[in-house]
């Protein structure tokens, strides 16, 4: 009889990727989709802040008391540290860690399930082999490319997620992810043509997602700006946006390749830049190899060839050795930067990293601090939120339309995946690409109509 299963990835689109990709291969494998009452839950864990190891536990508490019957299997980042650091999880059947990943469905279907043991994957070696999509028993498992493509949240919305590389190895020094997921590894620029190809009419978005930009293409002599003019040019894809890009991406070539593409109305012209902090002092002790003024510099090039591109950024407050003159540089980079999308996490420590070393000597910022700052910072990021909202009515551009449907009115992402709200004679089909122009802000709301070109 054919197995019923769910899942539920936390933390970032990697993992979102991770989760469908896994979903993809149990349904061609015939396993149904069940979250009322599935046999085997499959839980993609995060492990990035202590708050999202904590969220993990606390979910796969919530699924063995829903779920008593169902074999829990849990992986991601938590479970690799979980399994490197000999925590037992009670509750669930069998962690996998980052490495065994992508064989998890043969490990699955592998598994003796009236054992009554619990079992651990091993940790096996990192699959050196940079085709990310090879599996690491190529002989149990032959098809993997084909099923790489996963559609994220925004079910039957057509937008589609493509991991383009794995790993990472720049270490800075509050992150436990390069002890988790290992080395870099890239994915081919004809890989990912391909994957796109497969997908077909069923995609009106791609979103490229790495857990670090910087190492796409390592080794091939491949680029990011490389790989967008190929999918821009070898494929028929409506909307492409980039999940995230790293500082250390933005380098001059994709500075130039993004003046000669800004007028595409097949880009989706938001960069979500992760800088952590605006202070020269805290991004050396982080180990991120830039200065406050060289990625300022960046990001005004961005705003300079496109005022309406949003910029987005991660922050981290309460950094050790982040006193009240660390915060006020980040609050003054960050005030005067053409950066309009703040999200702000609290620092906290993860075992095994190198700013453990230096919370020891500096001793930790007092959450009284943390939460002050972050709070600080979150009203300054809603101020320029509102602002570069308000700088954009009149403007025009293709958006994507969504499934929320009320008072004829459509959710939907503007070009530069600003959420809008768009007036429509009656509900169209979500994933539709539509022309609109945006007409006012209505208590944070951005209203637009139909454009008719
Ligand atoms: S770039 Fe830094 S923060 Fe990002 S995954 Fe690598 S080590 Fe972690």
């Amino acid at each position: 009889m054919r197995k019923s299963f769910a899942s539920y990835a936390f933390g970032c689109r990697v993992n979102e990727a991770e989760k469908i990709l896994i979903d993809n291969k149990l349904l061609s494998k015939g396993y149904i989709y069940n979250e009322e009452n599935p046999e085997i839950f499959i839980i993609n864990s995060c492990a990035v802040t202590s708050k999202a190891e904590h969220e993990a536990r606390q979910f796969i508490n919530q699924t063995r008391r829903k779920f008593p019957q169902t074999k829990i299997i849990v992986t991601g980042c938590a479970a690799t540290q979980w399994v490197k650091t000999n925590q037992i999880i009670n509750k669930v059947d069998q962690m996998i860690v980052n490495t065994d990943k992508n064989n998890i469905v043969q490990l699955i279907e592998q598994l003796d399930w009236l054992l009554p043991d619990r079992i651990v994957s091993r940790l096996t070696p990192r699959n050196d082999n940079p085709n990310i999509s090879k599996p690491i028993n190529s002989h149990t498992y032959n098809n993997s490319r084909k099923n790489l493509f996963s559609q994220d949240k925004f079910t039957n919305s057509g937008r589609y997620i493509v991991k383009i590389q794995d790993g990472c190895n720049r270490f800075c020094s509050y992150c436990i992810v390069p002890y988790l997921r290992g080395k870099p590894i890239t994915r081919k620029i004809y890989e990912i043509i391909d994957e796109i190809n497969e997908i077909g009419d069923r995609a009106k978005e791609i979103i490229l997602t790495g857990i670090n930009t910087e190492f796409f293409g390592v080794g091939n002599q491949e680029t990011l700006p490389k790989l967008l003019d190929e999918i821009l040019n070898k494929t028929k894809i409506e909307r492409l946006s980039l999940g995230s890009i790293h500082p250390w991406s933005i380098n001059k070539e994709f500075i130039n390749w993004y003046k000669e593409n800004t007028g595409n109305s097949r880009l989706v012209h938001f960069f979500h830049i992760p800088i952590q902090s605006g202070s020269d002092k805290i991004l050396q002790l982080m180990n991120r190899g830039y200065t406050s003024q060289e990625i300022m510099n960046k990001l005004i090039q961005i705003h300079k060839i496109n005022p309406s591109a949003l910029i987005g950024t991660d922050i981290i407050v309460g950094f050790p050795e982040e006193s009240d003159k660390e915060f006020n540089e980040t609050y003054e980079f960050l005030s005067i930067s053409p950066i309009s999308k703040f999200h702000i996490f609290r620092y906290s420590p993860r075992i095994g990293t190198k700013a453990i070393q230096i919370e020891k000597q500096a001793g930790l910022v007092s959450p009284r601090d943390k939460i002050f700052r972050s709070k600080k910072l979150t009203k300054l990021g809603q101020q320029k939120y509102q602002e570069f909202i308000n700088s954009l009515v009149g403007k025009s551009g293709k958006s994507h339309l969504l499934r929320g449907f009320q008072n004829n009115v459509q959710a939907a992402l503007f070009i530069n995946q600003i959420p809008l709200s768009v007036k429509v004679n009656q509900k169209r089909l979500e994933g539709t690409i539509e022309n609109v122009i945006i007409e006012s802000i209505t208590n944070n709301h951005v209203i637009a109509s139909e454009k008719q070109v």
